[in-house]
């Protein structure tokens, strides 16, 4: 039998309606006594069926919007910072944007709950960040303005999950696809099916290459958009995101699973992304309209959430210590038949921003794992020694009168930077000149403050303080070229900018400018794919051609080039070992990916030799079979 009307049927007539949103149930009752006392009749079908059951008021009993603000006034006190109260009335809810969330909330939901009681509102809690992000402000009014869609949307999704929910499951079988990133770093993309689902997990551009090598293997036979149950991303990079709009523009309707941070960061990306296009004068993969369909079918979870995805697939988002939201994605396959961790990108070490990724799942037999720096001479020195190196450099440029570039991915790498040299010039460790944040890392610096739950802890605590080091006054916003060449022009300084590989980009114009003076330095600290300006430079080229506005250009190299990549947001190879060596429990199988061809295989042979589990090195088109 249906599941909702299963549910309909137990609680007799209190009930007005009932639907999905994704994999959770939600009803509605228009009885107000059952609305505040009605929970431990719904605990108890809980408990029988499994499934979360949400309930909310129905709209005729509904308190009046305006009285509601004023009742939420009169609960909430002042010092939360109330900046906005937005209403959802198709679905009872009522959000409330504070500036200090915690207070809304109240002890154990406390204040939640007492609004809840008075307005028979469902309250829920948004953040306000800290700096004004366009972006998330962006995002947050696509998702209100498409409320109708979405309800509907997530409904349908839920009627797949829930279609034989009750029914003895056979037959399980997974096997897992590789469409990209498969003995390479770039465009991640994996098919994981089973009987009953088809998964994508990342969907990523490789930003070095070109031609068809940019993109995963789309058009292979088992690949058909219109089948695709769901899409889920690991973490907001251009390699395992970036081509998640062009889904949408080729008509897939479906869901998108990720971490709130990743969403906005990875719309944020896309939109960059176009934007450079147009740079090049090349026409863009997708447009504004596809980013905002992804954001449309987006579905966040946070850590540790429990969300069934369709009749047989449960995921569960855990830390990737990555970049900020990143995640490993625990899956459980068959009602627990296989349980697959795809993890990603993963730091297994802690960094200023994040704590590092967890290794501790209920269950798992076959593990994925990158080999970015997986090769023996991956060896990264310790943080320590890596940021005493980096103050070292642009101590001496700046004392030089030289300007520093810092060409950065733009998130994860360039906000721990951001940190150290906050650090440094408040304790007097670096003399002070201005720090220049070219656009998009200050769009991502807003992100980060937006979402400090997902911080380390003890950036966290900082926020929390009202000592957010986002906010240092020693950084400025670059955001037009007018203000880019008062920097090119003006005095000693660090610049920091994306594209990391200097691939178009920020970084591209500032490098032009820099190049001819010896007094200059860029310290390249991200991974340079073969191929880019990034890595001609870091080979130590003296002369590069560079595009521009459709003719190339010669530019001679005089200023300084160095390279420190012990901050990276990646494990090197000993954390990539003890990543698996403490891992709990142990899986039975590893994939090695996302890692240039002599690194994967090198690193699937240690584990191998070092913990006797079977490991496998899939090239591009290839498929495993988990089970
Ligand atoms: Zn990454």
């Amino acid at each position: 039998m249906n599941i909702l009307t299963t549910i309909k049927d137990r609680l007799h007539a209190s009930i007005t309606d009932a639907n999905f949103e994704g994999a959770n149930i939600v009803i509605y009752t228009d009885n107000e006594k059952f609305f505040k006392e009605g929970e431990s009749k719904i605990k108890e079908i809980v408990a029988d069926i499994k499934k979360r059951i949400e309930l909310r008021a129905d709209q005729k009993i509904l308190m009046d919007k305006e009285e509601v603000e004023k009742e939420i006034k009169k609960i909430v006190p002042e010092e939360a910072e109330i900046t906005e109260i937005i209403f959802d009335l198709h679905r009872s809810i009522v959000v409330i944007e504070a500036k200090k969330p915690g207070m809304v909330i109240g002890k154990g939901g406390s204040i939640l709950e007492e609004i809840r009681r008075a307005t028979l509102w469902t309250p829920q809690i948004q953040r306000s960040s800290a700096i004004k992000s366009k972006i998330t402000d962006k995002i947050r009014s696509v998702l209100y303005a498409n409320n109708n869609y979405r309800r509907k949307f997530l409904h349908d999704i839920g009627k797949k999950i829930y279609k034989e929910w009750n029914l003895e499951k056979q037959d399980v079988w997974v096997r897992l696809g590789f469409l990209g990133g498969g003995r390479q770093v770039g465009r991640s993309c994996l098919l994981l099916q089973t009987p009953a689902s088809k998964v994508l997990l990342d969907c990523g551009i490789d930003v070095a290459s070109s031609g068809s090598e940019k993109f995963p293997y789309l058009s292979i036979p088992e690949f058909n958009i219109s089948e695709l149950d769901a899409v889920i991303i690991s973490h907001a990079h251009l390699d395992h995101s970036g081509l998640l709009p062009y889904l949408y523009k080729m008509g897939y309707k479906g869901p998108v699973y990720m971490t709130a941070p990743t969403r906005d960061i990875s719309a944020l990306l896309a939109l960059d992304f176009i934007g450079v296009a147009y740079k090049q004068a090349a026409a863009p993969l997708f447009s504004s309209t596809d980013v905002s369909e992804m954001v449309k079918h987006s579905i966040c979870l946070n850590y540790g959430e429990v969300t069934d995805i369709t009749s047989d697939i449960r995921i569960t988002l855990y830390n990737a210590g990555h970049v900020l939201g990143s995640s490993q994605i625990h899956m459980n396959i068959g009602n627990g038949l296989h349980n697959f961790v795809y993890s990603g990108d993963t730091k297994y070490g802690k960094t200023r921003l994040l704590d590092p990724a967890t290794n501790r799942f209920p269950r798992i037999e076959t593990l994925q794992v990158e080999s970015t720096y997986g090769s023996k001479n991956d060896i990264l020195p310790s943080r320590k020694e890596t940021e005493d190196k980096f103050l070292k450099l642009v101590k001496e440029t700046i004392e030089k009168g030289g300007k520093v570039l810092l060409p950065e991915l733009g998130l994860g790498h360039a906000q721990e930077t951001l940190l150290r040299v906050e650090e440094a010039m408040r304790t007097g460790e670096l003399p002070n000149v201005p720090m220049y944040i070219d656009g998009m890392i200050w769009d991502i610096n807003a992100i980060h403050t937006a979402y400090p739950d997902f911080l380390s802890s003890k950036v966290r605590s900082l926020i929390f303080q009202d000592k957010n080091p986002f906010i240092s006054e020693i950084f400025s916003r670059i955001g037009s070229n007018l203000e880019r060449k008062g920097v090119i022009e003006g005095g000693p300084c660090i610049v920091i900018a994306t594209s990391g590989m200097l691939q178009g980009g920020a970084s591209v114009e500032y490098f032009k400018n820099f190049a001819d003076s010896e007094n200059n330095l860029m310290i390249l600290s991200c991974y340079q794919g073969p191929g880019s300006l990034g890595r001609q430079l870091q080979e130590g080229a003296t002369s590069v051609m560079i595009e521009e506005e459709g003719s190339n250009k010669r530019i001679d190299v005089k200023m300084g080039v160095k390279l420190i990549n012990g901050l990276s947001p990646h494990s090197g190879r000993n954390e990539l070992l003890a990543y698996i060596n403490n891992m709990s429990p142990k899986p039975k199988k590893i994939i090695v990916n996302h890692g240039e061809s002599s690194k994967s295989l090198d690193f699937a042979s240690s584990i191998y030799k070092k913990n006797r589990i079977e490991t496998t090195v899939p090239r591009n088109l290839e498929i495993v079979r988990l089970k």
